[in-house]
This record gives C-alpha cells, sequence and structure tokens, in this order.
C-alpha cells in the first residue's frame, strides 16, 4: 500500500468542503472518501486505487443512518449499514425486495461494516480491472483496451456492453433500487439534491472510467423509495456458483401488483448480467395488461435478453437470466401479503 493522508470529516458540509478541495469524485481523483472501506481499502491494497488523500466519513453516520417506513415510502440513509437494512421489520414486510437483496449480498463480516451508500458505489469484480499486471483495462487506464473481450470473460455482462469494456456491475440492493423508481439525495458543493437513481450510474458510451454521475465532492445522503401496490408482493432472486459470499451469476428484481392473475404493474431489474443496475423496461412493456402464466414470462425474459452481447465464456449467460426472470416471476405470483409463499 502507498502512502497516503488521512483526514477525517467532523460533519457533512466539512465532509463536501473537503471533497471539493481536494478533487474527489473527478476521474483519477487523488482523494477518495472512505466509509464502511469495504471497498476503497482492497483496492488500495492491490494498487489499483492510489489516492493520496483518504477523507474519513464515519462521523457522519450519526443523523445519516436512520431507516424510516412511512405512507410516502421508504427512506434509507446512506449511512446505514446493510445488515441493519437487511433486517429492519418495515423494510422485511412492506418491501421484501430490498431487504433480500442485502440479505443476499457479501458475508455477514461486511454487512455490519459498509454502507448502503458505499454499497451502490462498488466497483466491478473484473479480475482483469482488479489486478494491476494486466496493462489492457480502459477502466482502470483509459485508452488501454479491454483484456477481458479475448480473456476469460465468463462472469462479465452481456448487456449495456460495448467493446471498451465488458464489466458486470456486481451489486444486488442496486438491482433492487432500480427496479423500485428509488431516488438518491445527495450534498454537495452547490447544495443538496436528488436524482433518479438510474442516472447515479452512467451508460457506457465508450468510456468506462466514467462511473456515476456525483459531482466532485458530492456524498450520498439518502436514498428514497416510494410508495406502490407492487411493493410487497416482491422478491429478489441471486443465481451464484456458491449458495453463500458470492456475486451473482443472474439475479432478478422483481416487484408485482396483480389485478386477479393479470399484470397491472410490474418493475423488474436484472443483476449479474449488466454494465450498471439493469432495468428492464421491455419486459415489463411485454407483460403488463397479461396473465402472469408461464408462457407470458418466458415471453417477457425473451424480450429483457434480446439485446444481449456475449464473449465466449459467458454465451450461457442469456439463458441463464431468462431462466433466472421465469422464476422470479412465478415465485412473486405466489406470494401472500404475509411474506409466505401460498
Ligand atoms: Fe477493464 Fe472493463 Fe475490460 Fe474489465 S471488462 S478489463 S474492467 S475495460
Amino acid at each position: 500500500m502507498r502512502t497516503f493522508t488521512f483526514e477525517r470529516a467532523e460533519s457533512l458540509p466539512h465532509a463536501v468542503r473537503l471533497g471539493e478541495r481536494t478533487g474527489q469524485g473527478q476521474v483519477n481523483a487523488a482523494a477518495q472518501f472512505l466509509a464502511g472501506g469495504t471497498t476503497l481499502i482492497d483496492l488500495m491494497k492491490l494498487d489499483v486505487l492510489t489516492p493520496t488523500r483518504v477523507i474519513d466519513l464515519d462521523r457522519l453516520r450519526a443523523g445519516n443512518d436512520s431507516i424510516e417506513v412511512a405512507a410516502a415510502g421508504l427512506r434509507l440513509g446512506a449511512f446505514a449499514t446493510m445488515s441493519s437494512a437487511a433486517v429492519h421489520r418495515g423494510v422485511l414486510e412492506a418491501y421484501p425486495v430490498i431487504a433480500q437483496s442485502l440479505q443476499l449480498a457479501a458475508s455477514a463480516q461486511l454487512r455490519n461494516m459498509a454502507t448502503l451508500g458505499g454499497n451502490v458505489l462498488q466497483k466491478t469484480r473484473c479480475t482483469y480491472y482488479r489486478d494491476a499486471s494486466w496493462g489492457a483495462c480502459n477502466k482502470r487506464t483509459p485508452g488501454s483496451g479491454c483484456a477481458a473481450l479475448q480473456g476469460v470473460n465468463r462472469n462479465h455482462a452481456i448487456l449495456g456492453v460495448d467493446d471498451t469494456c465488458i464489466s458486470q456491475y456486481p451489486g444486488d440492493f442496486a438491482v433492487a433500487l432500480v427496479a423500485l423508481d428509488a431516488q438518491v439525495e445527495l450534498s454537495g458543493p452547490e447544495g443538496p439534491r436528488r436524482i433518479p437513481f438510474v442516472s447515479l450510474h452512467t451508460p457506457l458510451n465508450r468510456q468506462p472510467h466514467i462511473e456515476t454521475t456525483l459531482r466532485p465532492g458530492e456524498i450520498i445522503t439518502a436514498f428514497s423509495v416510494p410508495p406502490g401496490a407492487w411493493t410487497r408482493r416482491s422478491l429478489y432472486l441471486k443465481v451464484r456458483d456458491r449458495a453463500s459470499y458470492e456475486f451473482a451469476l443472474s439475479s432478478a428484481a422483481v416487484a408485482l401488483d396483480l389485478d386477479g392473475g393479470r399484470v397491472r404493474n410490474v418493475r423488474i431489474g436484472l443483476g449479474g448480467m449488466a454494465y450498471r443496475p439493469w432495468r428492464a423496461a421491455e419486459a415489463e412493456q411485454a407483460l403488463t395488461g397479461q396473465p402472469l402464466t408461464e408462457r407470458h414470462a418466458e415471453a417477457a425474459a425473451a424480450a429483457a435478453l434480446e439485446s444481449a452481447k456475449t464473449h465466449g465464456y459467458n454465451d450461457y449467460k442469456p439463458e441463464l437470466a431468462r431462466r433466472t426472470l421465469v422464476r422470479a416471476l412465478l415465485q412473486a405470483k405466489s406470494i401472500t401479503f404475509s411474506g409466505e409463499n401460498a
């Protein structure tokens, strides 16, 4: 690990000032915010991120870690830990897809440490990105190429990719947020602002080194999820190589509002498949107004994967994604409002 300066922010305005002054958030920034540390410290040890200044946000936890479930929706403080949101009774009952996406992520130790804000900003698990001895990685070194295109790309993305990068967004919680039309609350040098969660992560646009729309010095302070008739009948289905402590090969966040057996409203996010948290709008359109049968679920899943682009080792992914989504939809259909399958 390289030498760096450690600064402790005493308050939110102080953190924003420190971040703005040091250029935190700019591409290849020499300054990085530290919250739970479960991504940043790993990548510093691997020499992938090499900040000269680390700004500790730990003192911002108090006042920014509350979890509220109300008629106006769900509000999650960005400094709440993954574990606290995963076991929150109101979240479990009214937004099960959120709780499940957190329960199925990482390990118990990591969930106790990692914040929700840090979780959505986690970096790709692409091995070529995380091993600095590989020269070709456009995300780590813009213009250097992409080793994964011809390499071992079994875990890489098939949606939202181009020939500059095929890395997969690794998170689970973000997939649930994007499905539920969440908003992100931010605090920065120009004051607070709120943006749709779907616009937090940038599309690839041949610029893999630019990952978010956060401005220098900006800090995520909360997530809000609007209420809806679909949030209670929701689930997160995750398929992975082993049953615990593993990233998704494929996942689906599904929230359903049914009128009898017919789909009145549906929200679908896909994980393990895409460059960024992925909303499956084509699948939602295909299902809306239709009876939720296996045949209609399969048609919706096919629509969701129509634009998939594979690169050899990940040729299995479109079929896995289709099966994951069909299973998630049919399981969601059978959920009772007590949270148990009928
Ligand atoms: Fe780098 Fe993206 Fe290629 Fe991985 S897939 S080597 S992160 S450019």
